[in-house]
Protein backbone atom coordinates (compact mmCIF):
# COMPACT_ATOMS: atom_id res chain seq x y z
CA UNK A 1 0.00 0.00 0.00
CA UNK A 2 2.75 2.67 0.83
CA UNK A 3 4.40 1.60 -2.05
CA UNK A 4 1.63 2.42 -3.99
CA UNK A 5 0.72 5.65 -2.22
CA UNK A 6 4.64 6.89 -2.36
CA UNK A 7 4.35 6.06 -6.60
CA UNK A 8 1.16 7.83 -6.75
CA UNK A 9 2.49 10.36 -5.11
CA UNK A 10 5.67 10.69 -6.76
CA UNK A 11 3.87 10.36 -10.39
CA UNK A 12 1.81 13.66 -9.39
CA UNK A 13 4.67 15.85 -8.73
CA UNK A 14 6.27 14.74 -12.13
CA UNK A 15 3.31 15.02 -13.59
CA UNK A 16 2.87 18.74 -12.53
CA UNK A 17 5.86 19.46 -13.17
CA UNK A 18 5.78 18.03 -16.61
CA UNK A 19 2.80 19.93 -17.38
CA UNK A 20 4.28 23.44 -16.05
CA UNK A 21 7.73 23.19 -17.70
CA UNK A 22 6.69 20.92 -21.21
CA UNK A 23 3.55 22.62 -22.13
CA UNK A 24 3.82 26.10 -21.33
CA UNK A 25 3.96 28.82 -24.12
CA UNK A 26 4.71 32.32 -22.08
CA UNK A 27 1.33 34.23 -23.99
CA UNK A 28 -0.21 31.35 -23.42
CA UNK A 29 1.22 31.17 -19.72
CA UNK A 30 -1.30 34.43 -18.91
CA UNK A 31 -4.40 33.21 -19.28
CA UNK A 32 -3.60 29.69 -18.42
CA UNK A 33 -5.89 28.04 -15.31
CA UNK A 34 -5.51 24.77 -13.83
CA UNK A 35 -7.38 22.23 -11.60
CA UNK A 36 -5.83 19.23 -10.25
CA UNK A 37 -7.68 16.41 -7.97
CA UNK A 38 -7.65 12.82 -7.04
CA UNK A 39 -10.44 10.37 -9.00
CA UNK A 40 -10.37 7.20 -10.65
CA UNK A 41 -7.79 5.85 -8.82
CA UNK A 42 -5.55 8.49 -10.26
CA UNK A 43 -3.77 11.55 -10.03
CA UNK A 44 -6.08 13.72 -12.24
CA UNK A 45 -4.71 17.25 -13.85
CA UNK A 46 -6.77 19.79 -16.64
CA UNK A 47 -4.75 22.89 -18.07
CA UNK A 48 -7.08 25.14 -19.68
CA UNK A 49 -6.54 28.34 -21.71
CA UNK A 50 -8.19 31.45 -22.55
CA UNK A 51 -10.88 33.33 -20.93
CA UNK A 52 -13.90 30.86 -20.13
CA UNK A 53 -10.76 28.35 -18.86
CA UNK A 54 -12.48 28.55 -14.51
CA UNK A 55 -15.54 27.99 -14.92
CA UNK A 56 -15.37 25.19 -17.91
CA UNK A 57 -12.82 23.28 -15.36
CA UNK A 58 -15.25 23.07 -12.50
CA UNK A 59 -17.38 21.76 -15.02
CA UNK A 60 -14.78 19.44 -16.21
CA UNK A 61 -14.04 18.01 -12.94
CA UNK A 62 -17.76 17.40 -11.92
CA UNK A 63 -17.55 15.13 -15.22
CA UNK A 64 -14.56 13.30 -14.62
CA UNK A 65 -16.77 12.69 -11.26
CA UNK A 66 -19.94 11.59 -12.89
CA UNK A 67 -17.60 9.15 -14.84
CA UNK A 68 -16.09 8.06 -11.65
CA UNK A 69 -19.59 6.76 -10.11
CA UNK A 70 -20.68 5.14 -13.48
CA UNK A 71 -17.10 2.85 -13.21
CA UNK A 72 -15.75 2.05 -10.29
CA UNK A 73 -15.69 -1.16 -8.92
CA UNK A 74 -15.43 -0.46 -5.88
CA UNK A 75 -18.16 2.03 -5.42
CA UNK A 76 -21.30 0.33 -4.08
CA UNK A 77 -23.60 2.49 -6.08
CA UNK A 78 -21.90 2.41 -9.25
CA UNK A 79 -23.49 0.82 -12.14
CA UNK A 80 -20.71 -2.18 -12.65
CA UNK A 81 -20.69 -2.77 -9.25
CA UNK A 82 -24.30 -3.71 -9.14
CA UNK A 83 -23.99 -5.93 -12.38
CA UNK A 84 -20.38 -7.48 -11.00
CA UNK A 85 -22.86 -8.37 -8.33
CA UNK A 86 -26.03 -9.49 -9.94
CA UNK A 87 -24.75 -10.79 -13.01
CA UNK A 88 -27.41 -8.92 -15.40
CA UNK A 89 -28.99 -5.43 -15.07
CA UNK A 90 -30.27 -3.24 -17.53
CA UNK A 91 -27.87 -0.29 -17.42
CA UNK A 92 -27.56 3.15 -18.97
CA UNK A 93 -26.76 3.51 -22.31
CA UNK A 94 -23.29 5.74 -21.42
CA UNK A 95 -22.31 2.50 -19.89
CA UNK A 96 -23.32 -0.36 -22.27
CA UNK A 97 -21.76 1.41 -25.15
CA UNK A 98 -18.39 1.10 -23.47
CA UNK A 99 -18.86 -2.35 -22.88
CA UNK A 100 -20.04 -2.95 -26.53
CA UNK A 101 -16.68 -0.38 -27.37
CA UNK A 102 -14.60 -2.56 -25.27
CA UNK A 103 -15.71 -6.09 -26.69
CA UNK A 104 -14.98 -4.63 -30.25
CA UNK A 105 -11.33 -4.07 -29.21
CA UNK A 106 -11.07 -7.22 -27.37
CA UNK A 107 -11.91 -8.96 -30.85
CA UNK A 108 -9.71 -6.61 -32.88
CA UNK A 109 -6.77 -7.65 -30.20
CA UNK A 110 -7.58 -11.06 -30.06
CA UNK A 111 -8.58 -10.58 -26.76
CA UNK A 112 -5.11 -9.30 -25.60
CA UNK A 113 -7.88 -6.39 -24.14
CA UNK A 114 -10.25 -8.12 -22.11
CA UNK A 115 -12.12 -6.24 -19.49
CA UNK A 116 -13.23 -9.79 -18.29
CA UNK A 117 -10.06 -9.83 -16.42
CA UNK A 118 -11.23 -8.17 -13.49
CA UNK A 119 -11.16 -11.26 -10.95
CA UNK A 120 -7.42 -11.85 -11.89
CA UNK A 121 -6.51 -8.51 -11.15
CA UNK A 122 -8.31 -8.58 -8.04
CA UNK A 123 -6.50 -12.49 -7.12
CA UNK A 124 -3.49 -9.77 -7.07
CA UNK A 125 -5.03 -7.72 -5.00
CA UNK A 126 -4.39 -4.82 -7.67
CA UNK A 127 -8.10 -3.43 -6.75
CA UNK A 128 -7.58 -3.45 -2.46
CA UNK A 129 -4.04 -2.81 -3.26
CA UNK A 130 -3.47 -5.84 -0.75
CA UNK A 131 -1.14 -7.78 -2.81
CA UNK A 132 -0.06 -11.50 -3.38
CA UNK A 133 1.22 -13.62 -5.59
CA UNK A 134 -1.64 -16.29 -6.55
CA UNK A 135 -0.95 -20.04 -6.65
CA UNK A 136 -1.17 -21.89 -10.06
CA UNK A 137 -4.65 -23.36 -9.02
CA UNK A 138 -5.90 -20.44 -7.84
CA UNK A 139 -5.11 -18.57 -11.47
CA UNK A 140 -6.61 -21.90 -13.33
CA UNK A 141 -9.94 -21.30 -11.23
CA UNK A 142 -10.15 -17.55 -12.14
CA UNK A 143 -9.38 -18.37 -15.76
CA UNK A 144 -12.89 -20.27 -16.04
CA UNK A 145 -14.45 -16.95 -15.44
CA UNK A 146 -12.35 -14.93 -18.31
CA UNK A 147 -13.75 -14.53 -21.58
CA UNK A 148 -15.22 -11.05 -23.41
CA UNK A 149 -17.44 -13.21 -25.54
CA UNK A 150 -19.60 -14.20 -22.50
CA UNK A 151 -20.58 -10.67 -21.69
CA UNK A 152 -23.99 -10.33 -23.24
CA UNK A 153 -25.88 -7.35 -24.69
CA UNK A 154 -29.16 -7.04 -25.32
CA UNK A 155 -30.80 -3.46 -25.95
CA UNK A 156 -29.24 -1.74 -22.28
CA UNK A 157 -29.29 -4.78 -20.70
CA UNK A 158 -25.87 -6.61 -19.97
CA UNK A 159 -25.47 -9.94 -18.92
CA UNK A 160 -22.52 -11.90 -17.49
CA UNK A 161 -21.81 -15.91 -17.26
CA UNK A 162 -21.70 -17.44 -13.84
CA UNK A 163 -18.96 -15.69 -11.82
CA UNK A 164 -17.86 -13.32 -14.16
CA UNK A 165 -17.14 -9.55 -13.58
CA UNK A 166 -15.92 -7.10 -15.46
CA UNK A 167 -13.20 -3.80 -14.86
CA UNK A 168 -13.40 -0.84 -17.19
CA UNK A 169 -10.18 0.43 -15.81
CA UNK A 170 -7.84 0.10 -19.08
CA UNK A 171 -10.47 1.93 -20.87
CA UNK A 172 -12.74 4.05 -18.81
CA UNK A 173 -9.68 6.91 -18.06
CA UNK A 174 -9.64 7.54 -21.88
CA UNK A 175 -12.76 7.64 -22.35
CA UNK A 176 -13.11 10.68 -18.95
CA UNK A 177 -10.23 12.25 -21.26
CA UNK A 178 -12.77 12.58 -24.42
CA UNK A 179 -15.76 13.70 -22.35
CA UNK A 180 -13.42 16.16 -20.61
CA UNK A 181 -12.79 17.88 -23.73
CA UNK A 182 -16.10 17.49 -24.80
CA UNK A 183 -17.06 19.90 -21.43
CA UNK A 184 -14.70 21.98 -21.95
CA UNK A 185 -15.06 22.82 -25.69
CA UNK A 186 -18.92 23.22 -25.03
CA UNK A 187 -17.99 26.07 -21.94
CA UNK A 188 -16.18 27.81 -24.38
CA UNK A 189 -12.45 26.20 -23.99
CA UNK A 190 -10.34 25.20 -27.60
CA UNK A 191 -7.07 24.58 -25.83
CA UNK A 192 -6.54 22.16 -22.82
CA UNK A 193 -4.47 19.13 -21.72
CA UNK A 194 -6.12 16.79 -19.99
CA UNK A 195 -4.19 14.42 -17.79
CA UNK A 196 -5.23 11.60 -15.89
CA UNK A 197 -2.40 9.31 -15.28
CA UNK A 198 -0.95 8.46 -17.79
CA UNK A 199 -3.85 9.35 -20.25
CA UNK A 200 -3.25 12.65 -21.94
CA UNK A 201 -5.69 14.39 -24.28
CA UNK A 202 -5.33 17.85 -26.17
CA UNK A 203 -7.57 20.09 -26.97
CA UNK A 204 -6.99 21.78 -30.02
CA UNK A 205 -3.39 23.48 -30.20
CA UNK A 206 -1.03 25.54 -28.55
CA UNK A 207 -1.32 29.17 -30.16
CA UNK A 208 -1.63 27.41 -33.22
CA UNK A 209 1.37 25.23 -32.77
CA UNK A 210 1.69 21.13 -31.42
CA UNK A 211 1.85 20.27 -28.03
CA UNK A 212 5.26 18.81 -26.68
CA UNK A 213 4.13 15.77 -25.11
CA UNK A 214 7.35 14.12 -22.72
CA UNK A 215 7.44 9.90 -22.87
CA UNK A 216 8.63 8.83 -19.64
CA UNK A 217 11.24 6.72 -19.50
CA UNK A 218 10.21 3.28 -17.99
CA UNK A 219 13.39 2.29 -16.17
CA UNK A 220 14.35 5.73 -15.01
CA UNK A 221 11.44 7.40 -13.74
CA UNK A 222 12.57 10.74 -13.74
CA UNK A 223 13.85 10.61 -16.86
CA UNK A 224 12.40 10.80 -20.62
CA UNK A 225 12.84 9.11 -24.05
CA UNK A 226 11.65 11.33 -25.91
CA UNK A 227 8.58 13.79 -26.59
CA UNK A 228 5.99 13.73 -29.37
CA UNK A 229 4.41 16.58 -31.21
CA UNK A 230 0.87 16.87 -31.82
CA UNK A 231 -2.48 18.14 -31.58
CA UNK A 232 -5.76 17.20 -30.56
CA UNK A 233 -5.64 14.00 -30.05
CA UNK A 234 -4.89 11.50 -27.40
CA UNK A 235 -0.95 10.35 -26.33
CA UNK A 236 -1.76 7.62 -23.44
CA UNK A 237 0.60 5.40 -21.83
CA UNK A 238 0.53 1.87 -20.42
CA UNK A 239 3.80 0.68 -18.47
CA UNK A 240 4.58 -1.76 -16.39
CA UNK A 241 6.24 0.62 -14.00
CA UNK A 242 3.14 2.14 -13.68
CA UNK A 243 1.21 -0.14 -11.05
CA UNK A 244 3.18 -3.16 -9.84
CA UNK A 245 4.59 -4.69 -5.79
CA UNK A 246 7.66 -7.37 -5.75
CA UNK A 247 7.92 -10.60 -3.99
CA UNK A 248 11.28 -12.43 -3.58
CA UNK A 249 12.63 -9.73 -6.33
CA UNK A 250 9.77 -10.20 -8.64
CA UNK A 251 8.05 -7.39 -9.60
CA UNK A 252 4.14 -8.35 -10.32
CA UNK A 253 2.73 -5.71 -12.66
CA UNK A 254 -1.45 -4.59 -13.12
CA UNK A 255 -1.87 -5.42 -16.83
CA UNK A 256 -2.84 -9.21 -17.14
CA UNK A 257 -2.44 -11.50 -20.09
CA UNK A 258 -6.46 -12.79 -20.11
CA UNK A 259 -4.90 -16.16 -21.85
CA UNK A 260 -2.39 -17.43 -18.95
CA UNK A 261 -4.09 -15.32 -15.99
CA UNK A 262 -0.42 -13.95 -15.37
CA UNK A 263 1.01 -10.37 -15.43
CA UNK A 264 1.71 -9.88 -19.38
CA UNK A 265 5.54 -10.86 -20.53
CA UNK A 266 5.39 -9.79 -23.92
CA UNK A 267 8.76 -8.24 -23.81
CA UNK A 268 7.25 -4.34 -23.75
CA UNK A 269 7.68 -2.00 -20.86
CA UNK A 270 5.78 0.99 -21.95
CA UNK A 271 3.71 1.50 -24.67
CA UNK A 272 2.40 4.75 -26.01
CA UNK A 273 -0.57 5.08 -28.27
CA UNK A 274 -1.08 8.09 -30.13
CA UNK A 275 -4.99 8.07 -31.61
CA UNK A 276 -7.54 10.67 -31.90
CA UNK A 277 -9.80 8.76 -29.79
CA UNK A 278 -8.70 8.59 -25.90
CA UNK A 279 -11.03 5.65 -25.56
CA UNK A 280 -9.37 3.83 -28.02
CA UNK A 281 -6.11 4.64 -27.30
CA UNK A 282 -6.25 3.43 -23.84
CA UNK A 283 -7.54 -0.27 -24.78
CA UNK A 284 -5.31 -0.17 -27.33
CA UNK A 285 -2.11 0.51 -24.90
CA UNK A 286 -3.34 -2.03 -22.68
CA UNK A 287 -3.50 -4.56 -25.40
CA UNK A 288 -0.06 -3.42 -27.20
CA UNK A 289 1.26 -4.08 -23.61
CA UNK A 290 0.25 -8.02 -23.29
CA UNK A 291 -0.04 -8.85 -27.18
CA UNK A 292 3.58 -7.29 -27.94
CA UNK A 293 5.58 -5.64 -30.23
CA UNK A 294 5.21 -7.83 -33.60
CA UNK A 295 1.36 -7.37 -33.07
CA UNK A 296 1.62 -3.54 -32.05
CA UNK A 297 3.48 -2.80 -35.42
CA UNK A 298 0.69 -4.96 -37.59
CA UNK A 299 -2.53 -3.38 -36.01
CA UNK A 300 -0.52 0.26 -36.56
CA UNK A 301 -0.28 -1.18 -39.94
CA UNK A 302 -3.87 -2.10 -40.86
CA UNK A 303 -5.42 0.92 -38.66
CA UNK A 304 -3.52 4.41 -39.92
CA UNK A 305 -5.35 6.48 -37.24
CA UNK A 306 -3.09 4.84 -34.73
CA UNK A 307 0.47 5.18 -34.25
CA UNK A 308 2.54 4.05 -30.70
CA UNK A 309 5.73 4.57 -29.10
CA UNK A 310 7.07 0.75 -27.70
CA UNK A 311 10.05 0.46 -25.51
CA UNK A 312 10.97 -3.00 -24.79
CA UNK A 313 13.14 -4.95 -22.22
CA UNK A 314 15.76 -4.89 -24.83
CA UNK A 315 16.61 -0.60 -24.53
CA UNK A 316 14.81 -0.46 -27.71
CA UNK A 317 12.34 2.42 -28.90
CA UNK A 318 10.45 1.72 -31.66
CA UNK A 319 8.28 4.51 -33.60
CA UNK A 320 5.58 2.99 -35.53
CA UNK A 321 3.13 4.86 -37.45
CA UNK A 322 2.39 8.54 -38.35
CA UNK A 323 3.97 10.41 -35.53
CA UNK A 324 6.38 13.19 -34.88
CA UNK A 325 8.22 11.56 -32.09
CA UNK A 326 12.07 13.22 -30.78
CA UNK A 327 14.29 11.09 -29.17
CA UNK A 328 16.26 12.84 -26.32
CA UNK A 329 20.26 13.94 -26.52
CA UNK A 330 22.35 11.11 -25.08
CA UNK A 331 19.68 8.45 -24.85
CA UNK A 332 20.77 4.93 -24.02
CA UNK A 333 18.16 3.91 -25.46
CA UNK A 334 18.36 2.78 -29.43
CA UNK A 335 15.79 3.99 -31.54
CA UNK A 336 13.80 2.61 -34.85
CA UNK A 337 11.17 4.02 -36.90
CA UNK A 338 9.12 2.24 -38.97
CA UNK A 339 6.19 4.25 -40.96
P1 LIG B 1 -4.05 0.51 -18.29
O1 LIG B 1 -3.31 1.25 -17.24
O2 LIG B 1 -4.93 1.35 -19.14
O3 LIG B 1 -3.16 -0.37 -19.12
O4 LIG B 1 -5.10 -0.43 -17.55
C1 LIG B 1 -4.71 -1.37 -16.59
C2 LIG B 1 -5.88 -1.73 -15.73
O5 LIG B 1 -6.85 -2.41 -16.51
C3 LIG B 1 -5.48 -2.69 -14.62
O6 LIG B 1 -5.22 -1.99 -13.44
C4 LIG B 1 -6.69 -3.61 -14.53
O7 LIG B 1 -7.69 -3.04 -13.71
C5 LIG B 1 -7.22 -3.67 -15.93
N1 LIG B 1 -6.58 -4.71 -16.78
C6 LIG B 1 -5.49 -5.48 -16.52
N2 LIG B 1 -5.20 -6.29 -17.55
C7 LIG B 1 -6.14 -6.03 -18.52
C8 LIG B 1 -6.40 -6.56 -19.81
N3 LIG B 1 -5.63 -7.50 -20.37
N4 LIG B 1 -7.46 -6.07 -20.49
C9 LIG B 1 -8.26 -5.11 -19.96
N5 LIG B 1 -8.08 -4.59 -18.73
C10 LIG B 1 -7.03 -5.03 -18.01
MG1 LIG C 1 -5.48 1.28 -21.10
Amino acid sequence: MSRLVSKLALLSVLSLIFLLISCDGAKNAQNAKSIEFFAMDTFISIKAYGENAENALNLAKQEVLRIESMFSVTDENSEIYQLNQKKSLELSAEVVDLIAKSNQISQATNGAFDISVYPLVKLYGFTQSDYRVPSDAEIAQMLDFVGYQDIIINGNAVTLAENMSIDLGAIAKGYCADKVAEVLQKNGVNSAIISLGGNIRLLGDKNGEEFSIAVRDPINEQGYIGSINTKNCAVVTSGAYQRYFEENGVKYHHIINSQTGRCADSGLISVTVICADSAVADAVATAFFVAGADFAKQYCAENDDISAVLVDDDNCVSVVGNVDFEPIDNSAYTYITQK
